[in-house]
């Protein structure tokens, strides 16, 4: 078999054009493949994904998600549909450039979500704009804009 052609997508091109910093992992869990604050993201080291846990703290930050989270007390976004949204974007990444991680996504998903449930459709575009951006940004179509 093979190799599949996996279409250039540089993680720090992409960071640089969404203008998200990527900061060293200060998370006292360890269980934790990453996290999402304001404008910067931080990927654990030991993560054996850290493509798709990129993508998910970046749609985490696109989404606005992170913005939301300055002001504690007034939870916009319920913590599930956060998740859900990041992940979903994290799968569409992950399939368009066929990487792997494609299962933990749908199970991530599904952890939260649940199966077989519906994502609400504002949700669905926003998760499709933000896997588009996200993907335009790493590669050099997206350089220019
Ligand atoms: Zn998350």
């Amino acid at each position: 078999m093979p190799e599949p052609e996996i279409p250039a997508w540089d993680r720090d091109r992409a960071l640089a054009t969404l203008q998200i910093a990527e900061v060293p992992f200060d998370h006292l869990d360890g269980n934790c493949f990453g996290f999402a604050r304001e404008r910067s993201i931080a990927i654990n080291p030991l993560n054996p994904l850290p493509h798709k846990t990129v993508f998910h703290e970046a749609a985490h930050v696109l989404l606005g998600h992170t913005s939301e989270g300055i002001q504690a007390d007034s939870d916009l976004t319920p913590r599930n549909l956060r998740e859900c949204e990041a992940e979903a974007v994290a799968l569409l990444c992950c399939a368009a450039l066929s990487l792997p991680g494609i299962d933990e996504c749908r199970g991530y998903v599904q952890h939260w979500w649940g199966q077989g449930r519906e994502i609400p459709e504002r949700s669905a575009q926003r998760i499709l704009k933000t896997a588009d951006q996200i993907l335009k940004a790493g590669t050099e179509q997206g350089v220019r804009s």
